[in-house]
């Protein structure tokens, strides 16, 4: 047997590379409160009632939106907590529509950094590639366009708006 004419592989990567993901996530639901599923999210509910369990306690009913009557009309309002009024839950809707706000500036900060350093990385390795740099300074510049242009205020005006007094 002759062990020198193995053939020679390039292995084959599980993941294939692909360009990576260039999507800002942007929230689509209109209810910051409970994001449209009708229950006010765990971290907000903590901010009403701190030792507040999603395991143990009856889960507080969104009352800024209509999910919860949509959703949850039929299981009978006895097993979910009520208290938290139109008021309470328009707050945790703006406190989280902020929190979000944040968050997405933020994954365009990062994302203006990562690319910035990608650029220098080119430029190191790539002399004389000068047009990718505008190419991504115009990128950047797009993201931070459209999350300029993204109307985050616009649906909770529809809320406070449209909200019967209590
Ligand atoms: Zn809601």
């Amino acid at each position: 047997m002759n062990f020198d004419d193995l053939p020679q592989l390039e292995p084959l990567p599980l993941i294939p590379e692909q360009e990576e993901d260039k999507e800002l996530f942007y929230p689509s639901w209109q209810c910051f409160c409970c994001q449209d599923s009708g229950i006010v999210q765990q971290h907000l509910a903590r901010l009403i009632m701190p030792k507040y369990s999603w395991n143990n306690d009856k889960w507080p009913a969104c009352q800024n939106c209509d999910a919860f009557n949509q959703r949850w009309g039929d299981a009978g309002l006895q097993n979910f907590d009520t208290r938290f009024n139109l008021k309470i839950c328009q707050k945790l809707d703006l406190i989280s529509r902020d929190d979000w706000q944040q968050t997405v500036q933020r994954q365009i900060d990062i994302r203006a950094i990562a690319s910035a350093s990608e650029t220098i990385a080119k430029k190191m390795t790539m002399p004389g590639s000068s047009d990718r740099t505008a190419n991504d300074e115009r990128e950047v510049q797009q993201r931070k366009q459209e999350a300029e242009a993204y109307d985050w205020a616009a649906a909770t005006t529809a809320y406070l708006g449209g909200g019967e007094d209590e």
